[in-house]
C-alpha cells in the first residue's frame, strides 16, 4: 500500500513495533504491535482491530511481562 504522507514515495510493509502510549499519565511500552511502517519516512499506521487490542491490553491491568528503564530526557538538560 502507497504511503499517505503528501509526496512520500514509499510503500507500507508489515512490520512488529515497538509501541509507547501514554495510559492514564503512565508510560506504556507494548512491543511485537503488528503495524504497516513506511520504509522511506517511517510514518506508522496501525489498523482499527489492532487499536482495539491495544485498549484490551491496556484495560484488563495485568502484570506486564517485563519493567523497562524510563529516562526523560529533560532530567538531563537542566
Ligand atoms: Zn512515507
Amino acid at each position: 500500500m502507497k504511503c499517505t504522507i503528501e509526496n512520500c514515495p514509499g510503500e507500507y510493509e508489515e512490520k512488529n513495533i515497538v509501541h509507547t502510549v501514554k495510559y492514564k499519565g503512565e508510560v506504556v511500552v507494548i512491543k511485537n504491535v503488528p503495524a504497516l511502517v513506511c520504509h522511506i519516512c517511517g510514518d506508522v499506521l496501525i489498523e482499527p482491530g489492532t487499536i482495539q487490542m491495544i485498549d484490551r491490553i491496556l484495560n484488563n491491568k495485568s502484570k506486564p511481562e517485563l519493567q523497562v528503564p524510563l529516562y526523560d530526557y529533560y532530567s538531563y538538560i537542566r
